[in-house]
């Protein structure tokens, strides 16, 4: 079966993971803490914490800015669900801005116009989550620009973007966002199974992440009520248990090392697909921006089925049967019927992300996708689709 995404894991790989496994350490450990080096070095942060996964990433980035009841952050639609499931779990609101339809990320115009609508209200939003979805960077400067001017924090979900540049710097998540959060999951660019990461220049927000991920417990003498005896410490704040493994960390410093590899990989497969389908009617391949360089964590093809002889569901049973397995990325945040029901999300507020959700197909892209398969769901899908 060709699925859209998958891990990509070599003898190497291997070795650093059964290492760990030997040594004295299984949870965070020393390895954890080479493993935040190496993303601190290659994201260009002054901190970064790992962690269980990327949503965890999200949710400690939410606490620590402080999102409670009563504030109101804003996000993507076109996301997956924990970007904006983890305003929730602060307590926070959540409420959406629509993408541009050109490149698919947030759009800042749109984002003031609903910033100003608060603001009529007596209301100031208290954050703004960024996706660089599909690998492309949002317009950050813009973004960066309405952050200083209605003073609110901004995050990056970076979860797609590992190795994308922005005006040819491939460390520009945090020239922008407050705090960018990782995820590596098998699909994503890099693997730990499960894990994710809180980068920050903020040694304030580190702390507090730190402190967040293992319990709210403090133990370093400065940062103790009181000092007496070598096994006590404090809790400040109600943490969770969000630490990865140390195992996983080995394996996400040797993934790391492999990360340009992979996004060359990622990026050949892209060319060939733009080639393959670029200037056929009633298909638009992914239109990369002049100061973006993609990181193609997914390859978007739209397809127009109003003009197709079938639809995208026939098309998906179709290709099964070839084994290849499409997915859809994504279903809009606000049509889910949780969000419809709490927040009063209606079909028809975000149009754009409709409209994309409607055409979107992801096709298969991960660094060990053959040229022959690669050849096969080009084949298949323009049979299909009959051009
Ligand atoms: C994968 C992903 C997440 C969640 O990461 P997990 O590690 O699966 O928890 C969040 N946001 C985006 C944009 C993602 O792609």
């Amino acid at each position: 079966m060709i699925s859209y995404g998958k891990q990509s894991i070599d003898k190497s790989d291997i070795k650093a993971v059964v290492d760990t496994l030997k040594s004295h350490w299984l949870t965070q450990g020393p390895k954890c803490e080479v493993f935040e080096e190496d993303l601190k070095n290659y994201f260009g942060a002054s901190y970064a914490c790992a962690v269980s996964n990327g949503t965890a990433a999200l949710h400690l980035a939410g606490l620590a800015l402080n999102w409670k009841k009563g504030d109101i952050v804003l996000t993507t639609p076109m996301s997956f669900l924990a970007t904006s499931n983890c305003i929730i779990y602060t307590g926070a609101k959540p409420d959406f801005v629509d993408i541009d339809l050109v490149t698919h990320t947030i759009d800042p115009n749109l984002a003031e116009e609903k910033i100003k609508h608060y603001r009529k209200k007596g209301k100031n939003i208290k954050a703004l989550i960024g996706v660089d979805f599909a690998g492309q960077p949002c317009d950050w400067k813009a973004l960066r620009a309405l952050a200083n001017n209605y003073e609110f924090k901004l995050i990056n979900d970076n979860c797609h973007a590992l190795g994308a540049k922005y005006f040819d710097d491939k460390q520009y998540a945090l020239k922008y966002a407050d705090i960018a959060t990782q995820s590596y999951h098998p699909v994503k660019h890099i693997t730990t199974g499960e894990g994710g990461s809180v980068l920050t220049n903020s040694l304030e927000i580190d702390e507090k992440v730190r402190r967040l991920r293992t319990h709210g417990m403090v133990k370093g003498e400065n940062q103790l009520s009181i000092n007496n005896e070598p096994w006590y410490y404090e809790m400040h704040d109600v943490g969770f248990n969000y630490r990865i493994t140390d195992f996983q960390s080995a394996l996400g410093s040797n993934q790391l090392k492999k990360l340009d590899f992979f996004l060359k990989r990622r990026r050949e497969i892209a060319r060939v697909y733009d080639d393959a389908f670029e200037n056929i009617p009633n298909l638009i391949i992914p239109k990369v921006n002049d100061e973006c360089v993609h990181a193609y964590h997914l390859y978007p093809l739209q397809i127009n089925f109003d003009k197709t002889n079938l639809s995208k569901s026939q098309l998906f049973k179709k290709l099964k049967k070839f084994d290849i397995n499409l997915q859809v990325h994504y279903i809009p945040i606000h049509l889910q019927p949780y969000y419809k029901k709490n927040y009063g999300f209606r079909i028809g507020e975000y149009p754009f992300a409709e409209k994309f959700y409607q055409r979107e197909v992801s096709l298969p892209i991960y660094s060990g996708l053959s040229k022959k398969d690669q050849r096969k769901v080009i084949r298949s899908l323009k049979s299909l689709i009959n051009v």
